[in-house]
């Protein structure tokens, strides 16, 4: 009787399977589909369907991670996300990160943030903060500050790239021709200062620059001064460099200044770089220019001491005064309140009066 059961048993299945596979479509192997929500060819592994054929809203893989996501998930499971974040130590809270200190992960820890802007914290000088944190990495290194920039100016400038292509006689002789791009750099302006046709060959973005300069903590000056050079001489706030009152060898800056923009700049051999007072963002002022190969900072024409152009200057701009950043007093350069070409103030046309460290 028992074994007349199970006989049944198999006998019903069987039919049940056979009248299933009556009502489908004859010769048709049912595969499964998954639900693709968002449209982006992925489907949901956790939605899914069988049927012969795909049905609406349906894709035949299940590779989505996120059905919600148009794109790609990222390692951190964020919808077109950039994968993990460097995380900087904040230990006094004050929402600045310290460049030295920080964790690759995907959520913020606790105490740290996403910037490395901590500048005082850390023991740099003050004047430090002022320095384009896009452009400029600064940290110290023992009793050195390590001074790293891309080069690149933070501001405005018909040097960026842009759609009017140009030509400019080389020094060799020949024609140096730098190509209209797609389109303008959001921060291109049209020439005023200079023109197309006297622009120096080149964009900003064309130079991947990377510049390091070293300095100590406490820069002294020297016994004897050094003549700058050609090349970078010192490192602008803004991230772009600072060159003497030379445009190249026995070449005076005078037939250059036709190609500088507003604020006294140009493209050169490699890199974007000033030589006189830069308006951008320094106009008759007290303004922090940049750093000096020596260490000693670069302030506009005016003193923030007694607000007025200093009288005390030595044959380099320099004098020891407070400043804005140093109640105290330190040495420091100031552009020179002489007029050059009747128009313009040179930034840094004297020597070295501590020892000059490389920009590489
Ligand atoms: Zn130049
Ligand atoms: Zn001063």
């Amino acid at each position: 009787m028992k074994n007349v059961f199970i006989y049944l048993s198999v006998c019903l299945i069987t039919g049940l399977l056979v009248v299933s596979c009556e009502e489908g479509v004859q010769g048709c192997i049912k595969t499964a589909w998954f639900a693709d929500v968002d449209g982006d060819g992925l489907g949901d592994p956790n939605v899914s369907e069988q049927a012969c054929d795909q049905p609406e809203g349906y894709v035949s893989n299940g590779d989505d991670a996120d059905d919600t996501c148009i794109g790609t998930v990222d390692v951190c499971g964020v919808c077109n996300g950039m994968g993990e974040t460097t995380w900087y130590e904040d230990a006094d809270g004050n929402g600045l990160g310290d460049a030295t200190v920080f964790i690759i992960a995907c959520d913020q820890p606790e105490g740290y943030v996403a910037n490395s802007d901590e500048m005082s914290g850390s023991g740099l000088h003050p004047a430090f903060a002022a320095f384009d944190t896009n452009n400029y990495t600064i940290y110290l290194d023992e009793d050195m500050v390590v001074i790293e920039s891309n080069g690149w100016p933070n501001h405005t400038s018909p040097y960026w790239s842009n759609t009017t292509a140009r030509s400019a006689s080389g020094p060799m002789g020949g024609t140096l021709t730098t190509p209209a791009a797609a389109e303008n750099h959001p921060l291109f302006v049209e020439p005023t200062a200079t023109s197309h046709e006297m622009m120096a060959p080149g964009n900003i973005d064309d130079f991947n620059g990377a510049y390091v300069l070293t300095v100590p903590i406490d820069p002294q000056l020297a016994s004897t001064s050094t003549s700058t050079g050609l090349g970078p001489i010192g490192m602008a706030v803004s991230g772009s460099m600072i060159y003497n009152d030379e445009e190249g060898p026995n070449v005076p800056l005078d037939n250059a200044v036709p190609s500088l923009d507003y604020t006294a700049a140009h493209t050169g051999p490699q890199s974007y770089h000033y030589h006189l007072e830069p308006k951008a963002w320094s106009d008759d002022d007290d303004k922090l220019i940049g750093i000096i190969a020596d260490g000693f900072f670069l302030y506009g024409r005016k003193c923030a001491s007694t607000g007025g152009y200093p009288m005390d200057l030595d044959e380099s701009g320099g004098h020891t005064s407070p400043t804005q950043h140093n109640e105290d007093g330190e040495y420091h350069y100031h552009i020179q309140n002489e007029l050059y070409l009747n128009e313009y103030y040179i930034l840094f046309p004297g020597d070295y009066q501590g020892t000059p460290n490389a920009i590489r």
